[in-house]
């Protein structure tokens, strides 16, 4: 009973009972018994909606309540602003909820005046990089989806983070949310904390493949699901679903296959719609719409008017919130997502449905299985609590042979068990050069003394082997001047401060430092290709005829690439510098206003690849930009520029327009060509001209013209026959 946990700020027990939680579920029984609510360290590892957002609320009020500051590590960005406005239902009990995203380069000291930070484990661990003083005062720091540790990319991070706070405050209170792992115990083990580990689920759960006309659940039983001709299985399972008045959830493996069977669904759901929630559909299609002018508005509004959505990690937050809501209260019938949803977004549903059970993975170069782990977080999002009698979690198999691998892969199967990523070497030359430079240690012992705080350290059994990987990061690091060695002492240098403050591999920064020591007046090219080179940009894969085709280009532009051409001998170097040149030639053509379509089609890329690249690249050659001042370099101006044209898309010479707010790539040609060439051209310009250039969209042209620093934007004065509209493309 609520109204029995020790530690929480009077009211609260009340506050919980009057919003419906009447008895903590058995998993939250057992934290509070474990002492969760009484400063205690605490492993949960229990399945997907089975109320652990709770418990860390229990554990983080009391802390506040002892006059603490608790710190919600979030895995996703996207995560941080629901989780945020989720705890600010406790103001009322005066506590105060900040959020931390945006610029790593800051310390964000205003964060130290509320009781709960959310935050990403990145954004935490530039904040102790950067020694932002209110970490000194965390005594609660809750680790949401701890699981993650596993991840190669982001694991080793959040790893650290947890480890480097643990070292700040020995006596701080780490309680870590898990879905269900093998070996939940390891990781309770390392945090020195209790575990709780449960499969208990608030509402039942049957798992099963879907294969020819019948669904096969787990306990042999089966459910008759025929598939009409022409029908795909996704339909019928969602039709099915909705003949007993149940939602589905569709998991799909990219935004467009997402967008695409939410368009077909729609045609589903349609057909089971009432007159009133037709009604009240078409006015939620409305202000899905309003939210913004993109075709993604368009087509979302599209399928919600019929009952159906998308939902993935390119929509809004308040289009995510509209889509979330409406599921919730049921007016939506079937969303189509991606996996994001299954990870921290509370959305039950009757039926989930596992459609894709691999994904395409760059590094793995090919489709690949799901973990275990993520589907069987998908599968926890099946049954309403107090609403279904039991979720159903299904497969589709097309034929009998998957339908065993299905079972024995996933339905059978327990989750993988998790493991520290830390021994890979980009994680552990960014890490330790952070260690160093924030003072966490400061002699080779020091370094192994931290590292045996980690959960690499706890789950390995030779400390040899950590040893050697520790001296060949130091021999790195010290060869590189990123760190000096006096004696026992290690400290880093100035470039390794800059380095660790920018969080870049130090092995980008090298190649990078080399790069621009080598040429006074680089041209763009050459420093596209540069910062393509590093660990920090994934390339593009040479196709078929593309190394001849790039090999011509390497030596028809040799002069501009820095460094050194590797032989055509040293095969794996040579076809590495390629697939740079090829990355580095995509952003050539972006920065040389080449057409968005023209460039997807060169090179086979889709337009949210273009876009990563076009992030990448300007984070690099930030980076770039700041490691030059800091070598007093020529370059600097020339890697601005360069950075500048890769932001924006354009050459040289739109650059001071396309600086003027709602001036992109298109309108700063059209405007340059009609003779308004630069920002104070257009606080100057005839207005019909401005209007011509920008296809006589009025309000359009009257914001660009304040944005200017124009006196008089307002376009009344100007007759329509005044203006030449140009209707090429
Ligand atoms: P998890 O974090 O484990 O995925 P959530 O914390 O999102 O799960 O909980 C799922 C839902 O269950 C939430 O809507 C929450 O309000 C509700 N809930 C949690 N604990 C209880 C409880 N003891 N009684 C009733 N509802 C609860």
């Amino acid at each position: 009973n609520p109204t029995d946990v020790p530690g929480l700020p009077p009211g609260v027990p009340e506050f919980l009972v009057d919003s419906g939680i009447e008895a903590l579920y058995p998993p939250q029984a057992a934290a509070v018994d474990a002492g969760v609510t009484e400063g205690d360290s605490l492993v949960a590892s229990v399945p997907t909606a089975s109320g652990k957002t709770l418990v860390a609320e229990l554990a983080m009020l009391s802390s506040v309540h002892r006059g603490g500051t608790a710190l919600y590590v979030v895995p996703l960005r996207a995560l941080a602003s629901e989780k945020k406005a989720e705890f600010e239902r406790w103001a009322d009990f005066d506590v105060e909820v900040g959020i931390s995203t945006g610029n790593y380069e800051s310390s964000e000291e205003w964060l130290s005046s509320r009781d709960i930070v959310v935050a990403t484990s990145e954004k935490v661990d530039s904040l102790v990089r950067n020694g932002a003083p209110w970490i000194d005062d965390l005594t609660c720091v809750v680790a949401d989806e701890v699981h993650l540790v596993d991840d190669p990319n982001r694991g080793p991070t959040l790893e650290v983070t947890l480890a480097k706070l643990r070292r700040i405050n020995p006596d701080l209170q780490v309680v870590a949310l898990s879905a269900t792992v093998d070996n939940a115990d390891e990781v309770a083990d390392w945090l020195d904390a209790e575990l709780v580990k449960s499969d208990w689920r608030p509402v039942d759960l049957r798992t099963g493949v879907h294969y020819g006309d019948a669904i096969t659940f787990d306990d042999g039983s089966q459910r008759e699901v025929p598939v009409g001709r022409g029908e795909r299985p996704t339909a019928a399972l969602v039709d099915d679903a909705l003949d007993d008045g149940g939602s589905s959830l569709v998991f799909v493996n990219s935004r467009r296959n997402a967008e695409a069977a939410a368009r077909r669904q729609a045609d589903v759901t349609d057909r089971h719609l009432t007159d009133d929630e037709r009604d009240e559909l078409a006015a939620l299609a409305d202000e899905v719409a309003s939210v913004s002018e993109t075709e993604t508005s368009e087509d979302l509004a599209a399928v919600v008017e019929k009952g159906a959505a998308f939902h993935h990690a390119g929509l809004s937050a308040e289009h995510r919130s509209l889509v979330e809501d409406a599921f919730r209260d049921r007016l939506l019938k079937a969303i189509c997502a991606t996996p994001t949803l299954a990870a921290g977004v509370n959305t039950p549903s009757r039926r989930v449905i596992v459609r894709d059970w691999r994904r395409y993975d760059g590094e793995f170069g090919g489709m690949k299985p799901l973990d275990v782990l993520e589907v069987h977080q998908m599968f926890g999002r099946a049954g309403r609590p107090g609403l279904d009698p039991y979720g159903e979690a299904v497969l589709l198999a097309k034929d009998h042979d998957t339908m065993d691998e299905l079972f024995d892969r996933y339905v059978h199967a327990d989750p993988e068990p998790v493991g520290s990523k830390l021994a890979r070497e980009p994680a552990m030359r960014t890490h330790l050069l952070a260690t160093v430079a924030s003072g966490f240690a400061r002699t080779r012992e020091g370094l192994l003394d931290f590292l045996d705080r980690t959960l690499y350290a706890a789950q390995s059994e030779e400390t040899a082997r950590l040893e050697s990987v520790v001296d060949s990061v130091i021999e790195y690091l010290v060869a590189n001047d990123f760190v000096e060695r006096n004696g026992d002492e290690i400290t880093a240098t100035n470039l390794g401060h800059t380095v660790s403050r920018l969080y870049l591999d130090p092995m980008s920064a090298a190649e990078i430092v080399d790069g621009l020591r080598d040429a006074d007046d680089p041209t763009p090219l050459g420093l596209y290709h540069l910062v393509c080179r590093t660990p920090d940009m994934y390339q593009l894969y040479l196709k078929s005829g593309d190394r001849e085709t790039y090999t011509e280009l390497c030596y028809e532009r040799e002069t501009e690439l820095l460094g050194r051409v590797p032989s055509e001998f040293e095969d794996v170097r040579f076809e590495e510098w390629l697939s740079a040149l090829k990355t580095a030639k995509l952003l050539e053509d972006w920065a040389s206003e080449v057409d968005e379509d023209r460039i997807t089609e060169r090179y086979g890329v889709g337009p949210g690849d273009l876009r990563g690249k076009v992030d990448t690249a300007e984070w690099l050659l930030g980076a770039a930009e700041r490691l030059a001042v800091e070598l007093e370099l020529d370059s600097v101006v020339a890697v601005r520029e360069a950075k500048k044209r890769v932001e924006d898309g354009v050459r040289e010479e739109l650059l001071d327009l396309t600086g003027v707010r709602s001036v992109g790539r298109k309108r700063a040609r059209r405007l340059f060509e009609a003779g308004v060439e630069s920002r104070s051209d257009l606080r100057e310009a005839e207005k019909s001209v401005v209007l011509g250039a920008l296809r006589g969209r009025e309000r359009t042209a009257e914001r660009i013209l304040e944005n200017a620093g124009r006196q008089d934007p307002s376009m009344d004065d100007v007759s329509a026959a005044e203006t030449a509209v140009d209707d090429g493309d």
